[in-house]
């Protein structure tokens, strides 16, 4: 996120990140080698001519929460961004340009879209960067419509049918919200499912007091608690833990860079190298004009 902050900044802005260990461990399940050799094997697969409609055979989309290389890549191959506020207007947009997506990394992000636009699951292999064709066979990848990555997010992983099934015995009227980067399993189950601002928009839509139970990062709930005192919010999973990696980024570290701010020194600069920031502009910006 800090290199998309300082790719869409003006040259006159610096991006700080407080704390250069901060990250996201499921941005760090799709590098740009794994990626690239993925793209070797499709091409060798579906060739580079576009069919009769003029749809290139794969379009790649790379979620947000990716390094700056992978958007560069995307930027280079006809691809897009996406955030799982827009995944569903990025999709649209991929399938009018190509036969199929490659989405990468976040696989639950993309069988929740994919799956809620109509798209078959068994239209939806898995890519293992380890093994050959991503383990799958040529037939799978041909009739595919959506390239899953071997990606997720390890905090929205932990929530489980199961946990929805104890709220709702709990607290009957429940109103079950869970992110899209949970198990699709789990978001059937839901409710609703949607990003963070949904799921803020949809409390804060509530004329009456509800129960809330949201399936998403544990501090989210806590401020959205905290912020709707009339209503019970709570967290499916009551022994999540925090994102072990966002949240290296914590008061102290802050204070430190804004402290050298004061002395007039930029501390932890953030600065992606022209070559990879280009590139990977041109993906953001098709994602920024990409309208449903
Ligand atoms: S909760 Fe943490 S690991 Fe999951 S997507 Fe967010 S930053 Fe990444």
């Amino acid at each position: 996120m800090s290199e998309t902050a300082d790719i869409l900044s003006r040259p006159d802005q610096a991006v700080i990140l407080p704390n250069l260990a901060a990250g996201c461990s499921m941005a760090d399940m799709a590098d740009i080698d794994s990626v690239t050799e993925c793209w070797e094997q499709l091409e060798e697969l579906y060739g580079t001519e576009p069919d009769a409609a003029g749809r290139v055979p794969v379009i790649p989309v790379t979620y947000m929460n990716s390094s700056a290389a992978l958007k560069g890549f995307c930027g280079e191959h006809g691809g897009i961004v996406c955030t799982s506020s827009n995944a569903s207007t990025v999709l649209e947009w991929a399938f009018e340009r190509g036969q199929r997506v490659l989405f990468f990394p976040d696989q639950h992000l993309g069988r929740n879209t994919a799956k809620a636009m109509g798209v078959p699951l068994e239209q939806m292999p898995m890519w293992n960067p380890r093994k050959d064709l991503g383990g799958n066979n040529e037939q799978t990848l041909l009739d595919s419509r959506v390239i899953l990555w071997h990606g997720f997010c390890s905090v929205h992983k932990r929530f489980n049918v199961g946990q929805i099934e104890k709220a709702r015995a709990e607290f009957p009227g429940v109103q079950v919200i869970v992110h899209p980067e949970c198990p699709m399993e789990v978001v059937d189950a839901a409710d609703s499912a949607g990003s963070t601002d949904f799921i803020r928009k949809a409390i804060a839509g509530a004329t009456e007091p509800t129960t809330f139970a949201i399936g998403t990062e544990i501090n989210m709930v806590n401020r959205l608690a905290a912020e709707y005192p009339q209503h019970t919010i709570f967290c499916l999973d009551p022994v999540i833990c925090p994102c072990s990696t966002m949240y290296r980024i914590h008061p102290g570290y802050l204070a430190w860079v804004l402290e050298a701010l004061v002395r007039g020194e930029v501390v932890n600069r953030i600065t992606v190298t022209d070559d990879v920031a280009a590139p990977a502009k041109v993906a953001l910006e098709r994602m920024l004009a990409a309208r449903p």
